[in-house]
């Protein structure tokens, strides 16, 4: 049976996930790994898109969404250096919401060399003063001796495209990716949404692996109060190793704290402190490939242990970065290929496995879900009236009555 085919309100567990390429990739990522049970919450009428309920948040999937584009360029930037922040996160995650905050109006719109995605920077405004980080004022004598500490250097920050994970398929993923590997960004602000949490830190995970300075954005905590949930802040940062500062981007509520954390993660090079979440055969397989590669790593400017993961899931345009000989596509391949074997999985499934089980025991010991969010609720509830046995056919009624009438 096809996830297609099962019927609404339905359970099942997935055996085994079809197509290749980037569409059964971005499957994986999505976290429909093998073993994974989903629910059909929802299909929409003329095979629109369906929605799925699966470890523990709601997916929307869309299978046109699984397009590939070509096209890469390194963002590279000149003259002299501000300190820059990369604005990363999944879609609706609300960064255009969190960046409007860093920099108010103080925007520039712009392009990605090569590609037609919008490249918005922004200067960081002063969260000591509610002033921006730029300009006389900052510098000004008055200040300086008003404050007694030194002003800070300018910081901008760029918005990059909303994605799900670091893979090299969309123009969105390459973009993203190349930004972080070549514009070599002082520090990382990643917006997570609390509210979906488990889908949001598949992408933060592999965020870590880039060894960059880094700062997770716990966004719409005011949602997460209102429905009575709650996050262990410190927990999650005590796992993850990186500072987790809990912010409303909507309510304007932490972004001063979250600015003055990632100042200070940049200008101390605090880079997260565990960058390794696998263990058994996927962890012998990538610290393998990671010692092997290393030295081709280092020459191409790309933290061997993301590289590694990123060979293990079967990188194309990795492998061709790192320059790597037949001989070490070779013994990638086998060792891969015994992992494969170990597991009784492959390798695409065997990382997006590894990933989602350290997130499924991270949020069991640090997110405690009273209620389901309001905006499930309502729509469960809205369901429920529209095809009710008592409901459904006298609305459906009265709504073509209103069309007629
Ligand atoms: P993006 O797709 O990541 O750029 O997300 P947006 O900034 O466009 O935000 C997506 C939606 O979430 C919008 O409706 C925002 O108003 C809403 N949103 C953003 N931040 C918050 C927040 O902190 N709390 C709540 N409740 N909603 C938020
Ligand atoms: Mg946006």
């Amino acid at each position: 049976m096809t996830l297609a085919q099962l019927p609404v309100g339905q359970s099942a567990r997935i055996a085994a996930v079809g197509g290749e390429g980037a569409l059964r990739r971005r499957l994986l990522d999505m976290g429909l790994t093998p073993g994974t049970t989903v629910m059909v919450r929802k299909i929409a009428p003329m095979g629109d898109p369906i929605e799925l309920h699966l470890r523990g948040y709601e997916l929307t999937l869309r299978l046109e969404d699984a397009e590939h584009y070509a096209g890469r360029g390194p963002a590279g930037r000149g003259g002299a250096r501000l300190m820059v922040f990369a604005l990363a996160g999944n879609q609706n995650s609300g960064k255009t919401t969190l960046f409007n905050q860093l920099t108010g109006s103080n925007q520039h719109v712009g392009n990605f060399p090569g590609v037609t995605v919008d490249k918005k920077e922004g200067v960081i405004r002063d969260h000591t003063t509610g002033e921006h980080h730029f300009g006389p004022r900052a510098w000004g004598h008055e200040r300086h001796k008003r404050s007694e500490i030194p002003p800070r250097a300018p910081a901008t920050v760029v918005d990059l495209p909303g994605i799900y994970s670091l893979s090299p398929y969309t123009s969105e993923e390459i973009v993203t990716r190349d930004f972080l590997i070549d514009g070599k960004p002082d520090g990382i602000i990643n917006i997570v949404d609390a509210t979906n949490i488990e889908r949001n830190l598949y992408l933060t995970m592999q965020l870590i692996e880039l060894g960059i300075p880094m700062v997770i954005a716990l966004n719409m905590m005011d949602e997460m109060r209102a429905n009575g949930n709650t996050v262990d802040v410190n927990g999650l940062e005590a796992e993850l190793g990186v500072p987790v500062v809990p912010i409303s981007a909507a309510k304007n509520e932490g972004i001063d704290e979250l600015i003055e954390h990632a100042l200070r993660a940049a200008e101390h090079k605090q880079r997260p402190r565990r960058q390794d979440f696998c263990t058994g055969a996927v962890h012998r397989c990538i610290h393998g490939i990671a010692h092997m590669i290393e030295d081709h790593a280092q020459a191409a400017g790309v933290p061997p242990y993301f590289a590694a993961t990123k060979l293990v899931e079967g990188d194309g345009p990795m492998q061709k970065r790192l320059r790597l000989t037949e001989n070490e596509i070779d013994l990638i391949g086998h060792s891969v290929a015994e992992m494969e074997t170990e597991l009784g999985t492959d390798r695409e499934a065997a990382l997006a496995d590894m990933r989602y089980s350290f997130i499924e025991k991270l949020c069991a010991a640090t997110v405690v879900k009273h209620g389901e969010t309001r905006e499930h609720a309502r729509s469960v509830k809205l369901d429920k009236v529209l095809t009710g046995k008592y409901t459904g056919i006298p609305i459906f009624l009265l709504i073509m009555l209103a069309c007629s009438g």
